[in-house]
């Protein structure tokens, strides 16, 4: 406890400090002689109390008080003024009204000052507290007042914006040009907006506010997918995008675009989904215009190739031939010659073969064959197509690899690796064909969008070319896709092969980079070993002769001419119409001796189909072969019906002889 004692008497200050000395020896005592100097100390020290003596020269005692209890920094110290005399009233009421808290008369009695000294510094203390908690309280106040102020702020500047913001929507809104919706999942009720209903052709009061005005104008062929999308996006948040035709009150199908997010409550279920509506027919119809013109350039690039790749082998045949007829070579070289014709005559078919699988019309014909074999078998043959500058390594995995597949078909896929391979290796390289077996599991598979899981036999072939580029390895697939100078390249290479894989239940994998070559991975799924083959033995007994008479109906000169000598050399009776009307009224005049009719399909004056038909009512038991370069599917579709049979172009005498005998030799049914 710290006490600040003024009086301008010395002795009366040492009285004191005896006094508290020995009645109060916790408090410390700081003594002045002035009214002005202790005003000072006061300040100074913040005494606990202080003891002022009222009669003092210059400032009195009184009017030291007053300016005690002014001062913020003094004016909790309490004040006890020492009167000369107890009973003096007037001083009393004086010292009161300058603000002094208690009085003590001299001489001092000890317990007196003690107890009022304790009195005085107890209230201080409470006081201090007080103002403390006071002061903490007034300044959470303010801090809260400030907060709230803060947020009161917030609030408006968030009003203001709201009210802007739905200001700008409801301009966007009348600006443009979607209808919106909002269906509430809960209810079933669905708000359209007007321009919603006006998109459909409908006024405002013409369509019903539920979600049926929208799930019954749906073309039926998007409406599983529209059905689909909802459920993805409600279920799994996928979000929603779709496309679809809606029913307009004009009676016919318009193209719109719908977009819409629905929101969730805290069970994660959903309750509300709302979105927009835009018509985009019209976008629908340019793109269609696009995709039609599209096709057109493709077909033209299509021509090009295929007209490029069958000049080339024209040339070969037409060129060897006119060396023929000279005839100026020698026996052996004449063989050589012709085996050279036939080789290309392979290729030209290989062309065809390889269109007809690309567009999904070559009929597959899967046995159960070892893959190594395959590659092993086409090994030479590949390595006529990459050169002599490329090295070619196989690694055969030595255990049998049995996959269902159409082996011309395999073949095929080879073929066109390997020419892109060696077009990516112009300064020569190495080419690498592995044969190998992987589980597909799911965990393989996460992330790719591959075939089904099991054992898969797999193709991996390797170059050591140029590479390619992402957006290339993104649309390699592409049918017509071409990164070759005009007439090098037809873009159809890797789209067939694309279409053999899929056609055979696997997939490919591809890794490459600019500059570091390209890996591409066949997959194929590996067939039961017990599976027994389906292994059609290919009849490769040599050609009967006979001496029937057979109608020949082809259009074509050239095709007509070999067939006709074929059948001449083998000792049979040639009668030949050059289309389908000729053939009928030949068959007429010589129908008796008539054995078989060999009939190409694709005929002008009457198809092959409509020239048949009006033979049979003639002579319903009559014996035909077709031929034709068309697929059995496509002839079918062309209203011929199964079963007949058919000679696939490009005509192999062998075959054709060996076929001929054997409907001959068939008994009628
Ligand atoms: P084309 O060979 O007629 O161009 P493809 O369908 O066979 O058509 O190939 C398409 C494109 O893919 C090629 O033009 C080429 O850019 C790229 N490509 C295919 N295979 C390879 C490869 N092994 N290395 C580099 N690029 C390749
Ligand atoms: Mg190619």
């Amino acid at each position: 406890m710290k006490l600040l004692a003024i009086d301008d008497n010395q002795d009366n200050l040492l009285t004191l400090k005896a006094l508290l000395q020995a009645f109060l020896p916790e408090a410390s005592l700081i003594t002045s002689q002035s009214a002005a100097d202790g005003l000072r100390r006061a300040k100074l020290e913040s005494p606990d109390a202080i003891l002022l003596d009222i009669q003092m020269p210059g400032m009195d005692g009184f009017e030291a008080t007053r300016r005690l209890k002014e001062l913020p920094a003094t004016r909790h110290i309490p004040v006890i003024l020492v009167t000369a005399h107890r009973t003096d009233a007037l001083c009393r009421v004086q010292g009161l009204e300058c603000g002094a808290d208690a009085f003590l008369s001299k001489p001092i009695d000890e317990s007196e000052l003690v107890a009022q000294i304790k009195a005085m510094v107890r209230i201080k203390k409470t006081e201090d507290a007080l103002r403390r908690e006071r002061d903490s309280l007034e300044g959470l106040v303010a801090r809260r007042t400030f907060d709230l102020s803060c947020a009161n702020e917030a609030l408006l500047e968030n009003l203001a914006r709201l009210a802007e913001s739905e200001e700008r929507y409801e301009r966007a809104v009348r600006g443009t040009s979607d209808g919106l919706w909002d269906w509430d999942l809960v209810s079933g009720a669905c708000y359209f907006s007007p321009r919603w209903k006006e998109l459909l052709g409908f006024a405002e009061e013409e369509l019903p506010d539920r979600i049926d005005s929208f799930f019954s104008r749906i073309h039926p062929d998007e409406e599983a997918l529209v059905r689909g999308a909802l459920e993805a996006h409600l279920s799994q948040r996928v979000p929603y995008d779709v496309e679809m035709r809606l029913f307009t009150k004009s009676g016919f199908y318009l193209w719109f675009r719908c977009r819409g997010q629905a929101e969730w409550n805290e069970r994660g279920e959903a309750v509300r989904m709302a979105g927009a509506t835009s018509d985009i027919t019209e976008r629908w119809q340019m793109e269609e215009q696009l995709r039609q013109s599209q096709k057109m350039e493709a077909v033209g690039q299509l021509a090009g190739g295929v007209a490029h790749d069958f000049n080339n082998i024209l040339t070969v045949i037409a060129g060897y031939a006119t060396i023929l007829k000279m005839d100026l070579l020698g026996k052996k070289e004449q063989a050589e010659v012709i085996e050279q014709i036939v080789t290309a005559t392979e290729r030209a078919a290989q062309l065809t073969r390889g269109l007809l699988t690309f567009s999904r019309k070559q009929p597959m014909a899967p046995l159960r064959i070892d893959l190594g074999e395959i590659v092993l078998q086409v090994e030479k043959f590949l390595a006529r197509i990459i050169g002599e500058d490329i090295q070619l390594q196989t690694e055969i995995l030595p255990v049998p690899l049995p996959v269902l597949a159409d082996k011309s078909q395999i073949e095929q896929i080879l073929v066109n690796l390997a020419a892109n391979a060696r077009d990516a290796m112009d300064k020569g390289g190495r080419f690498t064909i592995a044969t190998g077996l992987q589980e597909v599991d799911d965990g393989s598979l996460r992330g790719h969008q591959l075939g089904a899981c099991g054992r898969y036999a797999v193709i991996t072939v390797v170059d050591t070319g140029r590479g390619m580029d992402a957006e290339t390895q993104k649309r390699i697939f592409e049918p017509f896709f071409t990164t070759k100078e005009l007439g090098k390249g037809t873009g159809l290479g890797m789209a067939i092969v694309y279409g053999i894989v899929q056609q055979h239940k696997g997939f490919i994998k591809l890794e490459s980079a600019p500059g570091q070559g390209t890996t591409f991975s066949i997959y194929l799924p590996i067939v039961d070993e017990r599976q027994p083959a389906r292994v059609e033995a290919a009849d490769q007994s040599a050609p009967v002769a006979g001496c029937e008479t057979i109608l020949l109906a082809e259009d074509d000169p050239g095709v007509r001419s070999m067939v006709e000598l074929v059948l001449k050399q083998f000792g049979y009776q040639v009668l030949v119409a050059s289309d389908g009307q000729e053939a009928v009224e030949m068959f007429a005049a010589n129908r008796a001796r008539i054995g078989l009719i060999l009939m190409d399909i694709i005929m002008p004056n009457k198809n092959g189909v409509e020239a048949f038909a009006e033979i049979r009512e003639l002579q319903p038991e009559v014996k035909a072969l077709f031929i034709s370069g068309y697929t059995a599917e496509f002839i079918q579709s062309r209203g011929m019906q199964e079963g007949v049979d058919l000679l696939m172009k490009p005509v192999q005498p062998m075959e054709l002889l060996r076929r001929v005998r054997s409907i001959l030799e068939q008994k009628q049914p």
